[in-house]
């Protein structure tokens, strides 16, 4: 789960991490009360959207006066932003935050990812942080010092100054940033997180340390045991689709390609996706039914990937271990009575209750290509989305 920047700020604020004052606001007029109240002469308003490169889309604006405020607000609120991160087709914008603006001496990158093939979290930190992180890491990545630690333990305070120390910073600003770091890390191991970050990290032109700009990715499988974090959630950036398969206790991810996937276990979803690919197709989604899956549960799992207009054929691929074929069946006669199955839908199954599903599906009377094995089944699919008559 992804979270806005004023959020991230709150997360960071709230173990410690000096951050500037400001207010998430959704309207023009509330947007210069916010200025207004914050005081001052110099505002930065900013789009809040679940993406990053704000700044290059004109979505992060500095304003030196109330008037200018509006302005902004007024041009920002309602934008459909594009960033390097959004896609062509862009985010509506429909919060802004106001705050208080700083003079910046210096920009500093810091983050914190899980480094999957070490199995530890590591810190990753640059002098040359802000808008062009990403054009350093490709093409200088020695300017980024790394640093990996024990989740049990954090970051302990040696480690914290050595990479502090690498940063240019002098006299007492390294053990203030030694310090930052290791609240940083506090932060990404309390909330689960898989990726903690600020930038830029910012040393201001009166020798403080600031963080202008935050983001947080968190573990949704840990998210049960964050129920503060739960609260940050925004359906509004989120795929509805995917908020609605969570609803249903269904794992759906959206791809890019053509071929909707209904599977039953995540092992079979890569495999799927793995073998779709090697036939020269591409997935839209794959849908996760899960072990136990329920009649309703799979035809709302249906129902959601013929939502999908990317959908040009569906692969259903069930193993049945734990889940039963004849169930699988069932969920796929009772979708396709509430709804139109608009595409071609080839079926795999094998496994529990294969001939009771084989024959329930066989006496339907629905339009479904059988499949003997998984080759056949993927090499139709593909066929059948490129709009071929290979059946
Ligand atoms: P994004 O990373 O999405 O482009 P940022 O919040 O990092 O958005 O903002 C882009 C740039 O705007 C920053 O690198 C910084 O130079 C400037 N900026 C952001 N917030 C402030 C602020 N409070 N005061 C001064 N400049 C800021
Ligand atoms: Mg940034």
């Amino acid at each position: 789960m992804k979270i806005h920047e004023y959020q991230a700020k709150e997360v960071l604020a709230a173990a410690g991490v000096p951050v500037p004052p400001g207010e998430a606001v959704d309207t023009v007029d509330a947007a210069v009360a916010a200025a207004e109240a914050l005081g001052g002469s110099l505002w930065v308003v900013k789009a809040q959207i679940h993406a990053g490169g704000r700044g290059k889309g004109g979505g992060v604006k500095l304003a030196s006066s109330l008037e200018e405020v509006r302005e902004y607000s007024d041009a920002i609120l309602g934008m459909q932003l594009v960033t390097p991160q959004t896609g062509p087709e862009g985010r509506e914008v429909k919060k802004i935050l106001v705050a208080a603006a700083c003079d910046i001496a210096s920009e500093f990158y810091a983050g914190i990812v899980l480094d999957r093939q070490l199995g530890l979290p590591v810190l990753m930190v640059s002098a040359e942080g802000g808008m062009d992180i990403e054009e350093v890491a490709a093409s200088t990545p020695e300017k980024i010092f790394k640093v990996s630690f024990d989740p049990g333990a954090g970051l302990p305070a040696d480690e914290a100054r050595e990479v502090a120390g690498r940063l240019g910073l002098e006299g007492g600003l390294v053990e203030e940033m030694a310090g930052l770091l290791q609240k940083l890390a506090r932060c990404f191991l309390d909330t689960d997180a898989s990726l903690a970050e600020i930038n830029p990290l910012v040393r201001t032109t009166d020798d403080s340390l600031l963080a202008l700009d935050a983001k947080f990715s968190f573990d949704d499988n840990a998210l049960f045991r964050h129920p503060e974090l739960v609260e940050y959630r925004d359906p509004a950036e989120e795929d509805p689709l995917e908020t609605r398969a969570a609803k249903f206790g269904l794992s759906y991810i959206k791809l890019d390609g053509e071929i909707g996937c209904m599977v039953n276990g995540a092992g079979l979803a890569m495999a799927t996706l793995d073998i779709i690919k090697h036939f020269g197709g591409e997935a839209a989604n794959f849908l996760d039914v899960g072990g136990g899956a329920t009649t309703e549960k799979v035809t709302e799992a249906f129902k959601i990937i013929l939502e999908d207009s990317d959908v040009k054929a569906i692969l259903v691929n069930i193993f049945g271990g734990i889940m039963k074929c004849d169930v699988i069946a069932e969920g796929i006669i009772e979708a396709a009575q509430t709804i139109e199955l608009r595409v071609p839908v080839v079926v795999r199954l094998e496994g529990t209750n294969v001939e009771r599903g084989r024959e329930l599906l066989a006496g339907s009377g629905l339009d479904l290509i059988s499949a003997p094995g998984l080759p056949e089944a993927v090499e139709s699919v593909v066929a059948q989305a490129k709009g071929g008559a290979d059946s």
